[in-house]
């Protein structure tokens, strides 16, 4: 390998700069040549590319979103785009991609691997933390702390006015960010998409709440959370049926993928771009750098892709007895 290069793709998340700096500043470290791709996989199509050296990297680490931009690129989809991409890489004489993203990320990556065989390794970078085979996804610290912050500033309203508030956070298919920043952050009840709580479990959890002498609550509900009511029809619904509750509901949105990442997930990003790299030297190829029990593992691309990465249910207790 002589010259590696690095993308980011799909959503953005905190500390993909970070790992962008530690992918460019391992090559230099090992004497090898880095070259930004721009626009992740529509970038490759377009030949949009840029040397980069340690010092193109300065007073990145601490910045959200990518310096490289992320696009989602439907002709890297058909093999006519893969083919231009590919003719791009050999043209710049790129011999290898590190591919910081989701999992329709490493699906991209893996086709094109096994199209031209060309070395591919994955840095989890989203927000979700749904990606099998690491314990933490790239973003997911600093989202959890940008919701728990949004939540305390919520429950002083919340209190001051005695209302029920529903905070809807991201999440379609997975509950990560719910069920953690929601204990994080003292929810009465969290509503996730693994599992279905059930109206009837809301509203008599609600009126013990109300009984216990809790003035105010949280409740924090996923975007794709089982329950089958959106969170405005939720609202409605709770309102219908405990008349004694004034509620209201703030919808967090895109905020939760912004700011300057955590320190958890500088130092995350360091570690897997460094041994993305080095990985890459070794000559290993479809492989996904992760983290578990504090280790920098690989998984293959494949099994990150097919995995599910299931939610910690001893933490659903944690949140029910808390919320006594
Ligand atoms: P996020 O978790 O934020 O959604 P992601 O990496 O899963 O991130 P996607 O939009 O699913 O985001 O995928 C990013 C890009 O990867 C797509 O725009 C496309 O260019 C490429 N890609 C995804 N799936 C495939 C596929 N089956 N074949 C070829 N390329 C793909």
């Amino acid at each position: 390998i002589k010259k590696v290069g690095v993308l980011t793709s799909g959503g953005d998340s905190p500390g993909m700069n970070a790992a962008i700096r530690a992918v460019v500043r391992t090559c230099a470290y090992h004497n090898i040549e880095c070259i930004g791709i721009y626009r992740g996989y529509q970038g490759m199509i377009e030949g949009d590319f840029k040397e980069m050296g340690p010092r193109s990297v300065n007073n990145i680490v601490n910045k959200g979103g990518t310096i490289l931009k992320s696009a989602r690129s439907v002709e890297f989809r058909t093999p006519e785009g893969r083919k231009k991409a590919h003719e791009n890489l050999l043209k710049a004489g790129i011999d290898a991609l590190v591919v910081i993203g989701g999992d329709g990320s490493f699906t991209g990556g893996l086709i094109f691997n096994s199209e031209y065989g060309f070395p591919v390794m994955g840095i989890p970078g989203t927000i979700d933390n749904d990606i099998y085979g690491t314990s933490f996804t790239l973003g997911y610290d600093t989202a959890l702390n940008t919701v728990v912050d949004c939540i305390d500033k919520i429950r002083d309203t919340a209190s001051s006015h005695n209302r029920l508030f529903f905070v809807e956070v991201m999440g379609r298919d997975a509950g990560h960010i719910a069920l953690n920043a929601g204990i994080g952050a003292g929810a009465e009840e969290i509503l996730i998409p693994e599992e279905d709580l059930g109206l009837d479990r809301l509203l008599d959890s609600l009126q013990k709440s109300k009984a216990s002498g809790k003035s105010s609550s949280i409740v924090v509900i996923a975007e794709g959370d089982k329950i089958g009511k959106n969170v405005f029809e939720l609202k409605d619904y709770v309102e219908a049926n405990l008349p004694e509750y004034d509620v209201r509901v703030s919808v967090l949105g895109h905020m939760q993928r912004g700011g300057s990442p955590s320190c958890f997930d500088r130092v995350l990003a360091s570690r897997l771009g460094m041994k993305a790299v080095e990985s890459l030297l070794e000559g290993k190829s479809n492989y996904m750098v992760g983290l578990k029990e504090d280790k920098v593992v690989l998984t293959p691309l494949e099994q990150a892709i097919k995995g599910k990465s299931e939610i910690d249910r001893e933490l659903l207790r944690v949140s029910d007895i808390m919320s006594t």
